[in-house]
């Protein structure tokens, strides 16, 4: 038997539970079994990138007569591999035929994982900084207790605190009973990875939240001071409402939108449990909420978090990894939702400062969609510079995307997540003139509070580093 039908046999049988890989390899027959188990090993480490390859270039559907085992070893060889041994038998020119769209399906996943190398590839769990190597994040919810009192009870349960992280590397080398305050975010505490803390009373009570340090940084960079006026626009299940609330604490008014029923009850009991009273949700189309609509005059803050491939989520990584890259056409669907929805908030006649976020890695979700939106509006808004020692920042296909984020487990330690925080330039017609004018002679101290607060968000890492 040749070697690419051994190879695919025995993958074949793996999957259907016939035997291991080294079993089916002695059992098969053929004379050169060193060159035959690495053959498949290497096709096996590379199963998820090769599925997403071919299916992407829709080779088994060009190729009715291929079987998908053998399709799969011979693009490990064409792509990966030191190329067709042999001469490549009967498939060579088939494979030839479907070779340029292949190794552009092969490209484009790199991008999308922002990686450029094949190793890079590789099953996120097999890495280090994998996704199953992301420490656990505990939120604090000052709207029902402090950090300090968060972390005396944790300290007697036998934890052992030690204090704010100074790096990356503090957090990476987290083990055991021990855990600490990130180095970035202020009420944010560390655990080690895999730390189970949901069945803790505390998280019960509502007094922290688990919620990944990526998804901490949409409310703290949109930098509402308390008594503002912020839509978030697609808002459910509400962890990030929930913080919005907590730094605006309970002063000013959430308006919360999102289309999903059952996704807004869970909302519900999640910003009772902890303690939001400044939030007013609501089963709407946020392309359908009236910018004119006087209830929504003073809003100066919108949070536009809206749905998306979710490619970058961790759980999604953990239980299927490779599967994280959608096809054209849900992409297509998706960032045309999400062109819309940011068009839509950046027409609120008094806003001021948005920040938009996906747990996508697509750059067409991503930098795509806020250059076509900045585009929509020239000279009207600009790219705000956040957080200049975070070390993973926006693909270069978006002018100022060196100020956008982004963050991955590789990078970050934490979740897949892209955030672009935006301004407007111009004065909003709103504003009164004498209030654009002059800041300084207006009696109220809101706008002195503002500036404070978008300084220490934009300049939070300077001091603390990450
Ligand atoms: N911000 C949320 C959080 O931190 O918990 C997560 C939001 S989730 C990524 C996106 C949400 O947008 C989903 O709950 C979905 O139901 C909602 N959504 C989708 N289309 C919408 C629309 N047209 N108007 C409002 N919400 C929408």
């Amino acid at each position: 038997m040749a070697l690419y039908a051994a190879a695919a046999a025995v993958l074949a049988g793996v999957e259907s539970r016939q035997g291991s890989i080294k079993g089916l390899v002695y059992s098969s027959g053929f004379q050169n079994v060193k060159q035959l188990y690495a053959l498949v090993c290497e096709t096996q480490r590379y199963s998820a990138v090769l599925d997403a390859v071919i299916a992407s270039a829709g080779l088994l559907r060009a190729e009715k007569k291929l079987r998908p085992h053998l399709a799969k070893v011979l693009v490990y060889e064409l792509l990966l591999g030191k190329g067709f041994r042999g001469g490549g038998g009967r498939w060579k020119p088939v494979l030839g035929r479907h070779q340029a769209r292949l190794k552009a399906e092969l490209a484009r996943l790199k991008v999308h994982r922002g990686v450029s190398r094949n190793e890079d590839l590789l099953e996120v769990e097999s890495r280090p900084g994998s996704a199953s190597q992301v420490p656990r994040f505990v939120r604090v919810n000052t709207l029902k207790t402090c950090c300090d009192d968060v972390v005396d009870y944790f300290k007697r349960q036998g934890f052992s605190y030690q204090g704010r992280a100074s790096s990356l590397d503090d957090l990476r080398a987290l083990k055991g009973k021990h855990f600490l305050l990130d180095p970035l975010l202020p009420e944010l505490l560390v655990f080690p990875a895999q730390t189970d803390l949901h069945e803790h009373p505390l998280y019960q009570a509502g007094h922290f939240i688990l919620q990944d340090k990526a998804s901490c940084l949409p409310a703290m960079l949109l930098a509402a001071p308390p008594g503002s006026h912020v839509i978030d626009a697609c808002a459910a299940p509400g962890n990030k409402t929930s913080h919005l609330a907590a730094l605006l604490k309970n002063q000013g008014k959430i308006f919360a939108f999102d289309l999903d029923a059952k996704r807004l009850a869970s909302m519900a009991t999640l910003l009772a449990r902890a303690g939001v009273s400044c939030c007013e949700l609501a089963k709407e189309d946020f392309l359908a909420v009236s910018p004119s609509d006087p209830r929504y005059r003073q809003v100066r803050y919108i949070l536009l978090d809206p749905s998306c491939s979710g490619s970058g989520m961790l759980t999604r990584q953990l239980e299927e990894p490779g599967a994280g890259t959608p096809s054209k056409e849900r992409l297509r669907a998706l960032a045309g939702f999400q062109q819309r929805a940011l068009r839509h908030a950046l027409t609120f006649p008094s806003l001021q400062r948005l920040v938009y976020s996906t747990c996508s890695l697509c750059q067409e979700e991503n930098e795509d969609v806020v250059r076509d939106a900045l585009q929509q509006h020239p000279g009207a808004f600009r790219l705000v510079p956040v957080l200049p020692s975070w070390p993973h920042r926006g693909l270069s296909t978006l002018p100022g995307a060196e100020h956008c984020l982004r963050a991955s487990p590789e990078t970050t330690l934490t979740g897949g997540f892209f955030i672009a925080v935006i301004e407007r330039v111009e004065v909003p017609s709103s504003v009164s003139q004498a209030e654009a004018l002059a800041p300084a002679l207006t009696t109220s101290p809101a706008p002195k509070r503002k500036k404070r607060r978008r300084k220490a968000a934009a300049g939070a890492s300077t001091s603390l580093g990450t």
